[in-house]
Formats: structure tokens, sequence, C-alpha cells
């Protein structure tokens, strides 16, 4: 067999390897009986080692060695040498002593981080942060940097972002934000929401789940939805792309929300081509860029006035007490916006700004500008600054989020980026599709999702996120198209002058 031969049918292995660890995963997370969760954990542990081995194999090195200098290769050969090459150096030079210890750790880390937020006691997860802090400082030394450490850990979920960048793009998010929030709040008129008060059965929101992402062009063939308790999307295999969601008794559009983003992430797998699978290039480009596209469906597109005009009729069939609502009342309802503590209960338009805090807080957590003791004090500062509410305890506040716990920094700024992307690309998607507008309101989503097929879905990993938001949007990434679209659309729901 030849190099390239030999090296694509290990790439396959470590593929159906993925697969059958993506199924397990998801088993884990919506029907595994409580008894099986430790056999199953031993399971996943087996595989994800070979999987780890299979990455950092030396016979994996050489073809990379090989191949890197082959000529004749095709475009999505180069890519996948390029992609797989990048990741390979980066995980060899981790010892696995080092990682295997790390693991362990974290995995303590975050029994004590479950505890600690049970009972709102930061002492009780401090030093295993504090561990978390110094693994996440080594881990950037051994992977290398230019600037800042924390650069090497970003890399990891937006290859191509540096801190230094980041703090360029979010600063004309923070000075136009914090002020119209304010002016939301201070002169704006909330809209009403009153009908949507009641309990409504899980039959009836899943049917308006199946509804929205049948709209949204989601192949039932290729892919299921379920229920859980964190919504997640995950790709088994090809042409297997599954969903799921919550649904919460009380609230009929949070459901909707979560599978309607979820719907967004799995949309991007199922457009993946074939001719991708299992090269090193069948995911998406980074965790920003996939997050781009849940937020467009779940924001852009499933809280636009458009979409409600056509989605309306059909929420009001499903769920009786909606069917009185107007479209532009159910419009409004789904664009409240609340300052709240709680990350994953924000709007779109504070969102952000939780995100802000956490990437403030972690690149100084790992350049040693801060401790860790200082965390629950500079929380407090931060969102008293930010969204004018402080948290009464560390469980509502700098204890809420899991990431950290397990030694996760770097990643809070993709769900941001994920928000500026989708609006940046959403503006060229409308530029390109002058009707767009109209074609939602008729219930049409299939163009929209053409574009997003033809310029975004098609190349998988190929191209680094930077690179793929200036080729369709022609400008680097940015936030001046979120924050315009946020500006607009709220002045005009809060009737602002
Ligand atoms: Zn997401």
């Amino acid at each position: 067999m030849d190099t390239l031969a030999a090296y694509k049918e290990h790439l396959r292995e470590i593929g159906k390897l993925e697969s059958a660890l993506s199924l397990l995963n998801w088993d884990q997370r919506t029907n595994l009986p409580r008894k099986g969760h430790p056999a199953r954990a031993e399971v996943i542990g087996k595989l994800t080692k070979m999987v780890f081995s299979l990455s950092v194999s030396d016979k994996l090195g050489e073809y990379l060695e090989k191949l890197q200098g082959q000529d004749g290769l095709t475009e999505v050969e180069r890519a996948s040498v390029r992609v797989v090459g990048k990741a390979y150096l980066r995980h060899k030079v981790i010892p696995p002593a080092f990682y295997e210890e790390y693991a362990i750790a974290a995995a303590r880390s975050e029994t004590a981080w479950e505890e600690a937020k049970e009972k709102s006691d930061f002492e009780l997860f401090k030093p295993h942060l504090e561990r978390m802090v110094d693994y996440a400082r080594k881990f950037a030394e051994y992977y290398g940097y230019d600037e800042s450490p924390y650069d090497a850990l970003i890399e990891e979920f937006e290859p191509g972002m540096t801190s230094a960048e980041l703090k360029t793009i979010i600063e004309p998010l923070r000075s136009e934000l914090v002020p119209f929030i304010k002016r939301l709040m201070e002169e704006g008129k909330r809209p009403k929401d009153g009908f949507m008060q009641g309990t409504f059965p899980e039959e009836m929101q899943r049917t308006l789940s199946l509804k929205a992402l049948s709209a949204m062009n989601y192949d039932f063939d290729a892919g299921r939805l379920d229920q859980t308790v964190h919504p997640f999307t995950t790709t088994i295999g090809p042409s297997d792309v599954r969903i799921t969601t919550r649904y919460l008794p009380h609230n009929v559009l949070s459901g909707l929300a979560s599978s309607m983003h979820e719907g967004g992430h799995a949309l991007y797998d199922q457009g993946i081509p074939d001719d991708l699978r299992w090269s090193g290039l069948d995911e998406g480009a980074s965790f920003g860029i996939h997050e781009s596209q849940s937020r467009m469906w779940e924001n852009l597109v499933g809280r636009s006035r458009p979409f409600w005009t056509f989605f309306a009729p059909i929420a009001g069939e499903v769920v009786p007490q909606l069917s009185v609502v107007s479209a532009e009342d159910l419009y409004r309802a789904v664009n409240i916006v609340k300052p709240s503590l709680v990350r994953v209960e924000a709007d779109e338009v504070t969102y952000n700004l939780h995100i802000m805090l956490r990437f403030e807080l972690e690149q100084a957590l790992i350049t040693g500008e801060i401790n860790v003791s200082d965390l629950p004090g500079l929380w407090r500062d931060a969102m008293k600054r930010y969204l004018g509410v402080v948290p009464e305890d560390d469980a509502h506040g700098v204890l809420q989020d899991v990431h950290w716990s397990s030694g996760l920094f770097g990643y809070f700024p993709s769900y941001m980026l994920g928000n500026l992307y989708s609006a940046q690309f959403f503006a060229a998607a409308r530029r390109e599709i002058t009707d767009l507008d109209e074609q939602i309101a008729g219930g049409k989503l299939s163009e929209l999702l053409a574009w997003l097929r033809e310029n975004i879905h098609q190349y998988g990993k190929m191209y680094e996120p930077k690179e793929l938001v200036e080729r369709i949007t022609g400008e680097a990434p940015n936030s001046s198209h979120f924050v315009r679209y946020i500006v607009d659309k709220y002045t005009d729901v809060y009737g602002l002058r």
C-alpha cells in the first residue's frame, strides 16, 4: 500500500473508533440506566485511549512527514495532511504520564465542583481550581506560544485566534452594549408575555420542535431528536447526526429555542460532504464557527419577525393557548431582555457580556495577573459593572459553569465569537439573497440553508475560522454586524427612540 492509502486507512480506523465512542456517549447522556454508568465509563476510557494512541502513533508521524513533501495531492488531501499534522504535533508534545495525571485531577476537580456548587461553597473548589490553572499553564508551555500563554489554549477551540485580537473585537462590543442594555431597561417598553404562562406537556413540546426542525430542513432520515439534561448534538457517523433537547414544563419557548439551536449545529454536520469523511476534515472549522450556525438558526432566524410570521399559526395549532396570540406579539415575547445572573439563561443581548467577563477573568488567571482566591469578588464586581446584577451566592456566580472545573480554559470566547460570526454571516447572506426576509416569512428556509452549505458546510475543517470569515464576508471577524443587529432589533422591539 502506498503512503497516501495507508494514511487514509489509518484515519478511517480512528474515525470508526470515534464513531463507536460518539454512540456510547450519546447513549450515556440519553438512555443509559443509572447502574450502567460505571462500566460504561470504563469502556469509554478504553476506547478513548485507543483513539489517542492512534492519533499520536509514530506510524502516523511517518505518513505525515512523507505526505507533507509529496506532490500530486488533491486540495482535500493537502488540507487533511495540514490539519491532522497540526493536531499530531500538538498532542505529541504532551507526555502521556502528564496527561494521565491531569485527567485524573480533572475528574476529581469536576466532582469537587459539583459538590461546591450544590453547597455554594467556593472554598471546597478552590484548591482544585488552582490545580487546574496550573495544569492549563503547563499545557500552554508544552504547546508553545508567541505572546500570551492564553493564546496556546484558545488555539484548541479557535485556531488562529489570539487574546490580543479578541480584545480588539470585544472593545466595541463592550462600549456599545453596556450602555444600550442600560437604556433598554430604563427607557424601553418590555413586551408582554402573560399569554406564555401555563404547563406544556412534553409531547406537545416535542411536536413543536419537530415542526421547527422540519421547516429548517433537518434530515430526519440521517438523524433523530431525543431528550437530555444538557442539550447537545453529536455526529455518530456519516448520515447519522443526532440532536438532543430538553423541555421545561412551564416554558414552551425554551425547548423550541434549544431544539433550533441544536438543529443549527446538526445542519452543519449533515452538510459536510462525503469526500471529507474520516479525513480529519469532517467537522466544523472551529467551535466558534459551529456556534455561529446554532446561534443563527436559534436567534437570527428563530427569533426574527419573519420567522414568527410563518411559525405563529403552526405554534397555535400545536399549543392551543397560542392560537389567539398574534404573530407580532409572539415575536416580541421571544425577544424579552433581562439581565440575569446565569449565562445559560441569558437572552441574546446580554449573553456576550457573560462571556466577556469569563474571558477577562480566565486570561488573567492564566497569565498570573489574578489569583484563584480573587475570583468570587472579581466576578461580583464585573457582574455589577456589565449587567447591573450581583449574585447573592457563588452557586449563581463563579461556580455556575462546569468548564473551568475540568481545565477548559480558552473555550468561552467561542460562544461569543459564534454570536459575532452569525451576525456577520447573516449580513453576507442577506446581501446575496435579497428577499431573504420574504422567504423566511413564507416558511421557505431552504435557500438560506443552501447558502450556508455552499459557503460554510461543504468545507468542513479545510479553512481556519478567520480565513473562512474573510472568504465569505470580505472582512476580518469583527463585532460591528452583531452590534448593529442588536441595536436595530431591540430599539424596535423595546420602542426606543
Ligand atoms: Zn451550541
